[in-house]
């Protein structure tokens, strides 16, 4: 069996380099930083991933999700819906499911290296799941867990001026608390007053008083800025790039996890392929290429269409008084961006 180095322990690296040590390729992966992290993302997992994770044999590793199936949305605290989501959807920290499929890597003799920057080279053999990039856009995200924050819904969304905040339950008790906002380099605070500081400046401040008054915990407090969404999916020849690292969905969707296991699962066969030396490098990456581009660009061209009514001051606006009169078809919605 041909050799695979993957670029990126996250959703996507993770997932594939498990798939693929079990099936007897020795791979090695290389991490960046060191696992496992908090990370900022809303953790609820919808759509195909947990099937993906199931067609990877990896099923196991979402033991104790919470199961999601309301949904209620607001607006600048006002109520807009209230829905059940078309199929249930799962919350469980990142940080449990990054152990747990870190740990099976491990036992399965696949070969972990953290603190390991690989370069985003394209070479046969060489798969690029390092994420998004780093790029000039003004969106920041912020993410912490809270202990005794009840919850309205599985699900709640919270929509503010230029920002929005999901409040969703995962394993333990615990709340995940995610927010993605226009940037205001005006708001200057510490890492754990951040939040707070953007949900003032957004109009949503009784829920910044909500989340005051439940039990956060301090080491589950993170950011990230310069996030672009739905970029083109990088060009053939920049290399084999799955999740992320392909193209980044808006994280309303709550989809890009998703997108990041069903791309492993895309892939896995056809590496294999490579492995056993019956396909070569380069038919191997084109046929997955045209894969990804069937399963996904449906879903990353409706997301990169919708996002704009979820932040834009006017187009919240319009929406909430569609979804106030009934009018808005949420279900369809949900199908078209997964
Ligand atoms: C605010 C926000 C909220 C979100 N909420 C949700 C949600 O509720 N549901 C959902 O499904 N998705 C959500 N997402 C998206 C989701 O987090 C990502 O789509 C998912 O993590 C992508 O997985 P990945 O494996 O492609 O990348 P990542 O999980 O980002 O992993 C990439 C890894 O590669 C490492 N790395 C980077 N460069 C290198 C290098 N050169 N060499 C080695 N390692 C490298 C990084 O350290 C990282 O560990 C959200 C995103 C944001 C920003």
């Amino acid at each position: 069996m041909k050799p695979i180095a993957i670029a990126g322990a996250g959703l996507a690296g993770l997932a594939l380099g498990n798939a693929l040590q079990r099936a007897g390729v020795p791979t090695t992966l290389h991490e960046a930083h060191t696992l496992p992290r908090h990370r900022v993302c809303g953790e609820f997992i919808c759509g195909r991933g947990a099937e993906a994770l199931a067609q990877l044999g990896l099923s196991e590793a979402l033991e104790g999700a919470r199961l999601h199936r309301t949904i209620q949305w607001s607006r600048l605290g006002q109520p807009v819906l209230d829905s059940t989501l078309p199929e249930p959807a799962l919350g469980l920290s990142r940080y449990l499911l990054d152990f747990r499929l870190a740990e099976s890597f491990r036992a399965a003799g696949g070969q972990l290296v953290e603190n390991s920057r690989a370069a985003p080279h394209a070479q046969a053999g060489h798969i690029l799941c390092h994420g998004r990039q780093a790029s000039p856009s003004d969106w920041i995200g912020l993410k912490c867990h809270a202990l005794d924050l009840g919850t309205h819904a599985d699900l709640e969304l919270h929509l503010g001026t230029e920002g929005y905040l999901g409040l969703s339950a995962i394993e333990h008790g615990r709340v995940n608390i995610c927010a993605l906002f226009k940037s205001r380099p005006e708001l200057k605070a510490r890492k754990s007053e951040l939040l707070f500081s953007y949900l003032h400046a957004c109009g949503l401040r009784a829920l910044a008083g909500r989340i005051q008054a439940s039990q956060i915990e301090p080491e589950s407090h993170v950011g990230v800025a310069g996030i672009q969404f739905c970029a083109s999916p990088a060009k053939p020849d920049a290399g084999l790039r799955l999740g992320d690292a392909y193209s980044v969905i808006p994280p309303f969707t709550g989809n890009g996890m998703s997108i990041a296991l069903e791309s492993a699962a895309i892939a896995c066969p056809l590496i294999l392929n490579y492995c056993n030396e019956t396909l070569d490098w380069e038919q191997t990456v084109h046929r997955i290429q045209v894969q990804l581009h069937k399963r996904f660009h449906r879903r990353l061209r409706n997301a990169s269409w919708i996002h704009p009514w979820l932040h834009h001051p006017h187009r919240q606006r319009a929406l909430s008084r569609i979804a106030r009169l009934h009018l808005l078809p949420f279900q369809t919605l949900y199908k078209l961006t997964h």
